[in-house]
């Protein structure tokens, strides 16, 4: 069964929700400025750009927020389960590189980004091209290729 969540947040290392901390993703801005109201599904406010639902998608791997990648994710390619609490990989950053359409107007979006993680201590990074499909109204993560 999966867990319900209504309200995002960060846990910061006194196991409190901090939502005054800065955005996982790396904007620059606090979370509550940037990802958090994607996150949180009592506001039910879909991302707007390709961009962001992959920043947001981003944040909600460091949260563990399993119901918010599930429902971001396309129908045609989502996994029935994620298994964010048995990975060891802990995400420390993200750099967009590009982004190619994935705008308000579009329908089909590409990001290309860089995450890094750390894994059992070693640092180590992902880069792939994200490919973004808008489905009524909300976008949606189809699949990524990865380069080396
Ligand atoms: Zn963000």
């Amino acid at each position: 069964m999966s867990r319900s969540r209504t309200k995002a947040g960060i846990k910061n290392t006194a196991g409190k929700t901090d939502n005054k901390l800065d955005c996982p993703c790396q904007s620059g801005l606090l979370f509550e400025q940037c990802c958090q109201r994607f996150l949180d599904s009592s506001l039910a406010h879909p991302a707007e750009t390709a961009e962001q639902l992959m920043r947001s998608r981003y944040c909600a791997y460091v949260l563990k927020d399993e119901d918010y990648l599930l429902k971001t994710w396309h129908p045609d390619t989502r996994p029935g389960v994620l298994h964010l609490d048995d990975s060891a990989n802990r995400w420390i950053g993200l750099t967009i590189k590009a982004s190619h359409l994935g705008q308000k107007t579009d329908c089909t979006g590409m990001v290309h980004f860089i995450a890094r993680f750390k894994i059992n201590g070693k640092a180590n990074k992902l880069e792939e091209h994200s490919q973004f499909e808008k489905l009524n109204g909300q976008w949606l993560y189809v699949k990524g290729d990865f380069s080396q």
